[in-house]
């Protein structure tokens, strides 16, 4: 099987060195990019490269509608590295080991769409990550090549760092721009979409800064490379953060389409304690799990999303037999609830009561009548927020319901 590394190469992780990185081929992408910049969105159309923070929209679509806004106005190009949620942990490696590839694939985005500010958006609770990304951005500051972005599109590039707020909902994307605008990061309705309205209502790009890194790589080798990456249809390669009852939990960089039995069973080590395989929270906690049945699926987007799934971020939490599945799922629950800006009341009260519940069940205090109940908030609670996390809570439980219920009905308490 293919696993030729690209973002966590060993070549690429030189840390905050910028000469290193020129060193190892690194300003190649934005060289290319910088002969040809009308081409850059054709370029990354035919790779294929999607949003790799959860969403998977092709990013060459996403960049066209900055593009076409007006080129005078202030643009800004936002570099998504919140990660804050449980089993996640792949971009705090990425900007700890290799951020310049991330920097690179920004600059070549604000080449793509005329933007004058790039912000890199990191999480300030990952200290270390922070210190590199200061540092790798005084290095691009007095660099010939981000001169040459300026002088290509005749006006200075704000080049900053910018923390978040730390908060699982600030990765979100309007809740990204409320925070560059300095204010508390509450999520708001979409339209407008950032692409038309965002930081201080000026067009806004935000990208996870995974996308970004392999934009920096296709520009620099071609489409057909990176499409010749990936299995099957897919294209490219994907970061796994692996967790769970695995032997050998970490970070596998894997073409996109390789197996979960694949990940799980060669690269992961396989089960812990040898225990059997029971499911995996696919994409992290906020998605339709997957059991043993679905050992074989290729992760790719659109093979999870066919089989009511989804890659997400790429975090894959495997769980054993053995592991009570109403105690994850009432942890997860336990954290959208906290997460729960409070901004709508379905999703305050609802994140609430559905921990509530669980945790009633869990500790085996729970009637039956609490599993119809779960059922009921999770039909009516979807599409009530203005952002996604009520309808990652919902996903989860009716998922774990449907699948575990016989595990849910176990702990209740019989009655009559
Ligand atoms: Fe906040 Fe929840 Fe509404 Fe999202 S759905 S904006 S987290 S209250």
């Amino acid at each position: 099987m293919k696993t030729q590394l690209v973002l966590l190469a060993p070549a690429v992780q030189v840390g905050a060195d910028l000469d290193a990185w020129f060193a190892q081929g690194g300003g190649e992408g934005l060289r290319a990019a910088l002969s040809n910049p009308t081409g850059i969105l054709s370029t990354l159309a035919e790779a294929n490269l999607r949003g790799l923070g959860g969403a998977g929209f092709p990013t060459h679509r996403k960049w066209a509608a900055m593009a076409a806004q007006p080129a005078e106005l202030e643009k800004y190009v936002l570099c998504n590295g919140n990660e804050d949620e449980p089993g996640t942990f792949k971009d705090r490696e990425l900007l700890e080991k290799s951020p310049h590839q991330v920097i690179e694939g920004a600059l070549i985005a604000a080449l793509a769409t005329q933007a004058n500010h790039v912000y890199l958006y990191v999480n300030p609770h990952q200290h270390c990550a922070v210190a590199v990304v200061r540092q790798a951005i005084e290095q691009w500051r007095g660099c010939a090549l981000l001169a040459e972005v300026a002088k290509h599109q005749n006006r200075p590039i704000d080049l900053a760092v910018v923390e978040s707020s730390g908060l699982y909902i600030g990765g979100e994307e309007t809740a990204v721009i409320a925070s560059v605008e300095g204010g508390f990061p509450f999520p708001r309705q979409k339209p407008p979409y950032p692409a038309q309205s965002g930081v201080h209502g000026q067009p806004t790009l935000i990208n996870n800064i995974e996308t970004l890194a392999h934009a920096a790589h296709i520009l620099r080798h071609g489409a057909a490379w990176y499409r010749d990456l990936g299995l099957g249809d897919a294209c490219g390669t994907k970061l796994y953060s692996l967790s769970g009852d695995v032997l050998r939990p970490g970070l596998y960089e894997l073409p996109m389409g390789t197996p979960l039995h694949t990940l799980i069973f060669e690269h992961g080590g396989g089960m812990l304690g040898e225990r059997a395989f029971k499911a995996v929270f696919t994409g992290g906690p906020s998605n339709t799990l997957l059991g043993a049945d679905d050992l074989d699926v290729p992760l790719d987007f659109d093979t999870l999303k066919a089989r009511g799934s989804s890659l997400g971020t790429g975090a894959m939490i495997v769980i054993s037999e053995g592991t009570s599945i109403v105690r994850k799922v009432a942890e997860y629950v336990d954290f959208f609830a906290a997460g729960s800006c409070g901004q709508c009341p379905p999703c305050k009260a609802g994140t609430y009561q559905l921990s509530r519940l669980l945790r009633r069940i869990d500790t085996g205090t729970g009637l039956p009548n609490d599993l119809q109940a779960l059922e009921s908030l999770c039909h009516l609670l979807p599409g009530s927020g203005r952002c996604g996390l009520i309808d990652g809570a919902a996903t989860v439980v009716l998922s774990s319901l449907k699948q575990f219920r016989n595990e849910y009905a176990a702990q209740v308490i019989a009655v009559g």
